[in-house]
């Protein structure tokens, strides 16, 4: 395209010219804190569901640290209109992440506040979502989970009772048996992650895992 001529592609970090499907350079990539957690083994993450909700297993692909790429590249996701850097930290999961004979039955992500979703005009995790389906050929359902929300008026006076009684998101369809891969960007207290995950476990019999882009330490 004529575009690449006058804007070309250039690596987050050190601003070379780089191929129009990469996001860093090869010499940046090496330092990217790839976690190398075993999807079936206790690592840190596992560590943290674990205080919150029954889980089995899980998998973040990169590790946070101050300042460094990792948050670079998340940040270029979510705010920088970079859409397709969903699809190249898919790639990256896929090379580390190997389900072998226990793939889950089904890949969920996390849905975005409608305002968010306005502001941004796409959901950051669908087209992740969306390639690691095709890749491991395990369907997914951006619509299994709704956020609850509700008018200012109806939510000034629900405010204690709602906090009290009701989870800020629910299941939309029956599901049972099922085990679920549950998807998000960033894990930090991973309260929103327990929040689904808990309405997930009430719906029916069903295992929860859990995959992230970045764990934030
Ligand atoms: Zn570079």
């Amino acid at each position: 395209m004529i575009l690449d001529i006058f804007f070309p592609n250039r690596c987050l970090e050190c601003n070379r010219i780089i191929d129009g499907n990469l996001l860093v350079c090869s010499l940046c990539f090496e330092q990217i804190h790839f976690t190398h957690d075993n999807y079936f083994e206790d690592n840190f993450i596992k560590e943290k569901c674990k205080l919150l909700f029954p889980i089995e297993n899980t998998f973040a692909l990169m590790q946070f640290e101050k300042e460094n790429l990792s948050r670079k590249i998340i940040h270029e996701l979510k705010y920088k209109s970079r859409e397709k850097t969903g699809k190249i930290l898919a790639d990256w999961t896929s090379e580390r992440l190997d389900f072998k004979n226990e793939k889950p039955d089904l890949l969920v992500s996390v849905p975005l506040h409608p305002k968010k979703l306005k502001e941004r005009g796409y959901n950051q995790l669908h087209l992740f979502t969306k390639t690691l389906s095709e890749f491991y050929n395990i369907p997914f359902d951006h619509e299994l989970i709704k956020r609850n929300h509700y008018s200012k008026a109806q939510a000034l006076k629900d405010k204690q009772r709602r906090l009290e009684t009701e989870n800020p998101f629910s299941v939309t369809k029956n599901i049972s048996g099922k085990h679920i891969l549950l998807i998000d960007d960033v894990f930090t207290t991973g309260n929103t992650l327990a929040s689904i995950a808990w309405e997930i476990l009430k719906a029916g019999d069903n295992k929860v895992s859990v995959l992230v882009m970045a764990i934030d330490v």
